[in-house]
């Protein structure tokens, strides 16, 4: 069928269309109803319906494929690599969730897991699932400050963590981080499951902290049923990544998700069961929710868990990976890939990659050159995805296989199916249908399955932040802003409070930021806005450059600069031409790799840079102070 035509019908006979969708997972008992739109926006999908999702990721497999990989671990961190079939998942999973059980979890309880990328983590996550029991990860790479509120907000009855982390061959001690948030929440969980990896010496405490190798081995053979959950309960809460302030709490169904999921590997991903999946995001993150763990299996594929760097031992790590498990589709970020693009391309040459179908990115816009890089390194198709924490699953791709050759870079492509995805202006609430006009990316409801049903513990927080604001209309907004062109494909600009008003005419921050990478000696950049007296607001450039040699001295810096400010006269008006195009060694950015921008700007005005507890390298913005400072 057509890609339009599907879609029409996901939008249309909405209910027929999911109805079908559905049938790819298995349920325990089938829904009675479809979409539950009576008390929007808190649209219920597949009520009545009863499934779980371990169930659909392992379990459902072992006649099949029981013997076949599902989980394939490799770490360059420790040099462990370690394949686990559907058969010593279900194992493993079982082993885990009595584990939990002993402990005290009950069906609703919370799990926090904060963990590294070791596969304790899935069988945690999947174990949880099994029982019913809500997981809520929280990124291994935060500190006790953002841990503490998380585990206040989830409230958990075990905490589930390890020893350390590591990376670039450096041992990130948990342990110390996981007491010391712990010690600074009001909540405290009945108990502490600890994986010792042997990285790092772990102070316990007696009666709260557990050993996993301990407990796992009396439970070695116990069976754990898995629990049949409502299609509406809770499987998960997770945080969003924290770029434009205080993290939310995003809370997901269980059925809806399942079904997205199940469908999403199908239409966009290309994945076949039997197949490898890898995703080189993290299981703290969104994408690691979904497409390391949960959707690849769900699909019947083998996922992959790396647990290391890109460049680590060298360029090529990823693709070795790939040629070994003849990796099929792959799902990474753009920033991951413009941290390849510093190294030698001859990396993206070395290995067989001719079972790969296609590279997905997601995260952050991926601007033309960067997705022209990788596309003619590699030789197989990039597709770039545009969603969000709070969606679970993409929002703007170009579905369906054959119609890939329709996508263009710079665009995410065109609304997924499930999604009425529209474009409106700010303060109007006016619907800009026309090609090209600027405005507030918005999702008119039902929203799909999948999306999230509510913030956490506050569903006035959801209704308040999303759904109420654009004036006169209740949608969902993205809080990015966008374009479509006039064949329909997206273009995200940026994110609303990254609009730049100067002298009247509105930029996004992104357009800048595309221009200027077109620069071939330019590797990365962010634009920010600064107050400015006279035009009301200038854009402001921070840029890493490839060869670091031609900034010599100052004068080379300014030659660049000039270049750089002439580039932007010529593609988009000298109205957009930044004040100034600083240049840096690195740009400071979230843990998961997005660009704080909010933090640049208020450094650039002089005002304190808020809360900075998921920056990645503090001293990145220490060097845009001493610059602006200077
Ligand atoms: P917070 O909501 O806490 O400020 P965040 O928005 O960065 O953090 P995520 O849910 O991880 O948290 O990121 C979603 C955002 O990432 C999107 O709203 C969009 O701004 C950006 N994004 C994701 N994918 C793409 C893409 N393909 N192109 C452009 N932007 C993207
Ligand atoms: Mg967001």
């Amino acid at each position: 069928m057509a890609y339009a035509d599907f879609y029409r019908r996901s939008i249309e006979d909405r209910d027929a269309f999911w109805a079908d969708q559905a049938k790819l997972i298995a349920w325990h008992v089938a829904p009675q109803q479809i979409c539950d739109a009576s008390r929007p926006p808190f649209y219920r999908w597949f009520a009545g319906g009863r499934t779980n999702l371990c169930h659909n990721a392992v379990d459902r497999h072992l006649s099949a494929r029981g013997d076949q990989a599902a989980l394939i671990y490799v770490s360059t961190e420790t040099g462990k690599e370690r394949v686990y079939s559907f058969r010593e998942l279900h194992a493993e999973v079982q082993r885990m969730a009595a584990v939990l059980q002993a402990l005290g979890t009950r069906q609703g309880d919370r799990v926090l897991i904060y963990m590294p990328m070791i596969p304790e983590a899935v069988f945690a996550m999947l174990a949880c699932a099994r029982i019913g029991a809500i997981h809520a990860v929280v990124f291994g790479g935060f500190a006790s400050h953002s841990l503490a509120s998380r585990i206040e907000d989830a409230t958990p009855r075990v905490v589930v963590s390890a020893d350390a982390g590591s990376r670039g061959g450096k041992v990130m001690p948990y342990k110390p981080l996981l007491d010391e948030g712990l010690r600074l929440s009001s909540h405290k969980p009945d108990a502490v499951l600890l994986v010792d990896r042997g990285l790092a010496p772990m102070e316990t405490v007696a009666g709260r902290d557990h050993d996993w190798a301990t407990l796992s081995a009396l439970h070695r053979d116990t069976q754990v049923p898995c629990a049949w959950l409502d299609a509406t309960d809770i499987s998960y809460t997770l945080y969003t990544s924290g770029t434009t302030g205080k993290p939310k709490g995003v809370q997901r169904d269980v059925g809806g998700y399942a079904v997205a999921l199940a469908a999403s590997m199908k239409h966009i991903f290309l994945g076949e069961p039997g197949e490898t999946y890898f995703s080189t995001s993290d299981i703290g993150w969104v994408v690691g929710h979904s497409y390391i763990v949960y959707g690849p299996l769900i699909a019947g594929m083998a996922t992959i868990l790396y647990e290391g760097l890109p460049i680590r031992p060298d360029a090529g790590i990823w693709w070795s990976l790939v040629e070994k498990y003849k990796v099929a589709s792959m799902f990474s970020a753009p920033t991951a890939v413009r941290v390849l693009k510093k190294q030698d391309p001859a990396f993206l040459k070395k290995y067989d990659l001719s079972s790969l179908k296609a590279l997905f990115l997601a995260g952050e816009p991926l601007d033309e050159p960067t997705a022209r890089w990788i596309n003619d390194g590699l030789g197989v198709p990039v597709i770039d995805n545009y969603w969000q924490t709070e969606s679970g699953w993409p929002i703007l791709t170009i579905a369906n296989g054959v119609e890939r050759q329709h996508s263009k870079f710079g665009s995410p492509g065109v609304p997924v199916y499930g999604y009425d995805v529209r474009i409106v202006h700010e303060s109007t609430g006016e619907e800009l249908t026309g090609p090209d006009q600027k405005g507030v990316v918005v999702i008119e409801g039902p929203t799909p399955p999948g999306f999230m049903q509510t913030v956490w513990k506050d569903d006035e927080r959801f209704v308040k932040t999303y759904w109420s604001s654009i004036p006169g209309r209740q949608v969902y907004s993205t809080f990015d802003w966008g374009i479509r062109d006039e064949d329909g494909y997206f273009y995200i600009l940026g994110r609303t409070d990254d609009v730049i008003n100067v002298a009247g005419h509105r930029l996004g921050t992104r357009e800048i930021e595309e221009s200027i990478s077109s620069h071939p000696n330019i590797a990365e950049v962010a634009v920010v806005g600064v107050a400015d007296a006279l035009k009301g607001q200038v854009a402001m450039a921070f840029a890493v450059v490839k060869d670091a040699s031609a900034l010599g001295d100052a004068k080379a810096a300014l030659k660049l600069e000039g270049e750089v400010m002439k580039l932007v006269d010529d593609t988009l008006g000298a109205v957009a031409r930044p004040a100034r195009v600083r240049f840096v060694t690195v740009l400071p950015k979230t843990r998961s790799g997005k660009l704080l921008r909010r933090a640049i700007q208020a450094v650039c005005e002089g005002r304190d840079a808020g809360d900075l507890t998921t920056i990645e390298d503090p001293t990145a913005l220490q060097q845009i102070k001493d610059l602006v400072q200077a």
